[in-house]
């Protein structure tokens, strides 16, 4: 199968790219960083494909999805792994340009990508889309104001797509993770700094990105009349 995937320049989708290569896909594997998306492909093999994308260009978003039907082949997996948690705090201390850029990222870029993939899918009359969500979209805790709503809102739309999609054979999940230790986002995006995110994970067996890409890969070689609309997982330890 062909899948796109967003946000593989580290953390899950990292590892998920890796995972679903030497599954026997071929991966085009997208983020903003092309060095370390070249590293990546030069670790992987020939079945990876690095192109540099930045999902909330919206323009580029559909021009790389024309790029990659034309000279990789229609895709068959969207994989909206792309996201980050800013500036997590009070809300009456929230900095809005933080706020923007998640809604950016986490909303819009979702919306972009899955826009632009949807046309081949429902004409070849297949797909499966998954989305990255969160265990933030359905429990709050403090300071993850915006993130965490961010999350809903891509549990919802995946929801909300799939009920749309209903007869053309394409299938939408969300899976929600919790406290995961050793991605970019758990260590600096999400805590801020290394020391104060050691402390969060000191005691805790948390989940790693080499669980979610056991799920991916679990997930996409599932019969395709099996829709899995929803996975939220945490360690067993989380709260
Ligand atoms: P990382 O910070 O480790 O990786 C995030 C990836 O997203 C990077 O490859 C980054 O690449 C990419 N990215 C960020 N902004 C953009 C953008 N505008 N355009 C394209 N790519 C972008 O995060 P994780 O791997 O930990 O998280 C991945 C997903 O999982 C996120 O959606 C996150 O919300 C979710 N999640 C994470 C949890 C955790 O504990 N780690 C728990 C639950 C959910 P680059 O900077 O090169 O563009």
């Amino acid at each position: 199968m062909i899948v796109l995937i967003t946000g593989a320049s580290a953390g899950f989708g990292e590892v998920i790219a890796q995972r679903l290569c030497a599954d026997g896909h071929t991966v085009v594997a997208t983020a903003r960083r092309a060095d370390k998306l070249r590293t990546l492909a030069a670790r992987s093999g020939p079945g990876l494909v690095p192109m540099a994308l930045d999902v909330c260009a919206r323009q580029d978003v559909f021009a790389l999805v024309e790029q990659v039907t034309r000279e990789v082949g229609p895709i068959d997996v969207l994989i909206n792994n792309a996201g980050l948690a800013l500036g997590l705090g009070p809300a009456h201390e929230a900095d809005l340009d933080e706020w923007e850029t998640m809604v950016d990222t986490n909303i819009k870029g979702v919306l972009y990508c899955t826009r632009a993939a949807l046309p081949g899918m429902v004409a070849r009359n297949s797909g499966t889309i998954i989305n990255m969500g969160s265990v933030a979209g359905t429990y709050p805790y403090p300071g993850a104001n915006v993130y965490g709503s961010t999350k809903a809102f891509v549990h919802q739309f995946s929801l909300n797509l799939r009920a749309d999609l209903v007869g053309k054979n394409i299938r939408v999940t969300s899976i929600e993770p919790g406290l995961c230790s050793g991605t970019e986002f758990s260590v600096t995006r999400l805590h801020g700094d290394v020391e104060r995110a050691a402390g969060i994970y000191a005691g805790t067996q948390a989940l790693t990105a080499t669980d979610i890409a056991d799920t991916v890969s679990w997930l996409v070689s599932r019969p395709a009349h099996v829709n899995i609309n929803t996975i939220e997982m945490m360690p067993t330890c989380q709260a």
